[in-house]
Parts: C-alpha cells; sequence; structure tokens
C-alpha cells in the first residue's frame, strides 16, 4: 500500500475520532461513556449538624485532579423524580489514598438513603468531570469565594496545594448561615495555624455572634483583598451565589481570565 495513503488514512480516523469525541463532550455522552468505578463506603463521618462525609475506597487507577467531581450512583429504592445519582465534588485530596464526598442533608430519597447506608455498602461512579481547578502560577495569589457545601472542592485544592508545599498566597472567604454549622472549620483553622500562606475570613449571615457578619460583598471583598487587580478568584456555591459574586467580580473590573467558578446546581 503506498504510503501516502497510509498517511492519508491515519489522518481522516485522527480527524473522525476529534469530531466524535468532540460530538460526545457536547452531547454530555462522555458520562455514558466513561468507565464505571465500584468503590464502597469505608467510613462515615458526621463534620456539622447538617453535612455529612462518606470516605470511599480509592479504586485502583482512579485520579484525579483537586477540585474534580465524579457522579455517584447509590442504591436507593424508590427514588424520587431527581434519581439515584448526584454530582459530588470530591473534598478528599488527589494524594489522600481515600475518596471523600461530603453532602448537605436533603429530604430527597437520595440524601435520605444516603443517611441510612453503612459501612462496606457497594457504591459505584463514572468520572471526575470538571475545570474547576487551582492554577499553579504561584505569582498570582488565590482569593476563595466560598458558600457552605461549596467549600468540597476548595478544600480539596487547598490541602494539595499545601501538600505540594505550592508557595501561593491563598485567602478563603467562607460564608455560612451560622458559625455551629460550618463543613471543615477545624480542619481549615488548622491548616491556617500551620501555613502562612492561607488565611481563611468567616463570615456569618444569620447569627449574631463574635465575627465578620453579612453576605460576601463589594466592600467585604475590598477589605480583605488588598489589591484586587493582582488576584484571581474562585468561586463556589449555590447557583444563585455563585453567579451574583461572578458578576460582583465582572462590576468590580476583574477580567474573566481571573475568575474560575464551579455552580452546585441541584440547591
Ligand atoms: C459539579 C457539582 C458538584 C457538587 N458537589 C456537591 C457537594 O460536594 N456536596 C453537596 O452536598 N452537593 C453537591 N452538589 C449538588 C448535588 O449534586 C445535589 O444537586 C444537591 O446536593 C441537591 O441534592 P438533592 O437533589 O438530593 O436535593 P436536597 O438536598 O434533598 O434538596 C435541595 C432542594 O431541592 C428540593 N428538592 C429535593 N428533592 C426534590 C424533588 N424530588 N423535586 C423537587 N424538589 C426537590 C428541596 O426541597 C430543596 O429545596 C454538586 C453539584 C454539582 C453540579
Amino acid at each position: 500500500m503506498p504510503v501516502t495513503y497510509i498517511k492519508c488514512l491515519g489522518i481522516l480516523t485522527s480527524i473522525q475520532l476529534f469530531t466524535i469525541s468532540k460530538f460526545c463532550e457536547r452531547k454530555r455522552w462522555y458520562a455514558i461513556l466513561c468507565a464505571r468505578m465500584e468503590t464502597k463506603i469505608i467510613n462515615i463521618q458526621p463534620i456539622t449538624p447538617s453535612v455529612t462525609s462518606f470516605h470511599l475506597e480509592k479504586p485502583p487507577g482512579f485520579d484525579y485532579q483537586a477540585g474534580q467531581y465524579i457522579n455517584i450512583t447509590i442504591p436507593c429504592e424508590n427514588p424520587d423524580n431527581r434519581g439515584s445519582r448526584r454530582n459530588c465534588s470530591l473534598s478528599s485530596a488527589p494524594y489522600e489514598d481515600v475518596l471523600t464526598l461530603s453532602f448537605r442533608h436533603g429530604v430527597s430519597t437520595f440524601k435520605k438513603t444516603m443517611l441510612t447506608l453503612g459501612v462496606g455498602t457497594p457504591l459505584s461512579f463514572i468520572g471526575p468531570f470538571g475545570t474547576f481547578f487551582l492554577n499553579e502560577d504561584t505569582s498570582i495569589p488565590a482569593v476563595f469565594l466560598v458558600g457552605g457545601i461549596g467549600i468540597t472542592p476548595v478544600h480539596s485544592m487547598i490541602k494539595q496545594a499545601l501538600f505540594q508545599k505550592l508557595p501561593k498566597q491563598m485567602t478563603v472567604i467562607y460564608s455560612n448561615r451560622n458559625s455551629s454549622d460550618v463543613p471543615f472549620k477545624e480542619e481549615l483553622d488548622t491548616l491556617a495555624q500551620h501555613n502562612t500562606n492561607l488565611t481563611i475570613h468567616y463570615t456569618t449571615t444569620q447569627d449574631k455572634d463574635a465575627g465578620r457578619h453579612g453576605r460576601i460583598d463589594q466592600t467585604m471583598i475590598r477589605e480583605i483583598v488588598p489589591d484586587i487587580s493582582a488576584a484571581e478568584f474562585y468561586m463556589c456555591g449555590v447557583p444563585k451565589m455563585t453567579l451574583d459574586l461572578k458578576k460582583i467580580l465582572e462590576e468590580m473590573g476583574v477580567t474573566k481570565d481571573r475568575i474560575y467558578f464551579e455552580v452546585f446546581t441541584g440547591y
């Protein structure tokens, strides 16, 4: 067979594969095509009155980047119209040998069933998905604007960055309703105590004890971040809060290439 013919065939096959993969990506069919991973619960840990962490076995060969999420399926009898699968960010860091999912309790059959599952329950998932990553350019300080359970991918990024001893300034502005229900507070405080690169500012929107109060807004961001133009911003939380914050940042003149966000649809 002539060499040019073989080359042409190779180029055509590459183009076809590229087109198919782009099509699948757009249609989100890649989720269906992904290999399903089997795992099981190895530990269950309530971390606040309304959030529980599930530690899962890390399947051999499974790899992910800090900030990514998986789509988990649980054994759920008679699921409601939302079904028995959910997207969930990994709150664990890639260097750890377990996978951790941290869910806010809820009213769906998925959430209710989740709280009845015991250690040893087999689960399956597809993934990892997502592009909510920490920019490893250490010359740009990172500012995380987080609402409640939106801390899960940020927790993963921070732990991984500190583990890698990345010399990057990280500031977290973390908003919750009450100071008694702040996922990962103790762990974040300990990390901040031992790492000068990490600073955490808490704000609460409903209780009035000591500390900062109110939603994250322009004034709060300006107060905490001395040089807005030098920083990059990462946001994660329920859709309204995340999209409102994105708008606020744009109004403050932060360019789109300095804004990274993940929206927790479903809340
Ligand atoms: C990329 C990504 C990452 C995510 N990561 C996390 C994470 O780390 N942790 C986490 O907790 N969540 C995460 N989520 C959100 C998660 O996937 C669920 O959408 C969310 O937890 C809501 O769960 P739920 O549907 O079981 O509703 P619930 O938590 O039970 O309830 C949430 C709201 O939906 C309403 N609702 C519940 N069921 C129904 C129903 N059948 N019909 C109509 N309304 C209903 C409730 O009244 C309530 O207002 C993530 C989402 C995305 C997209």
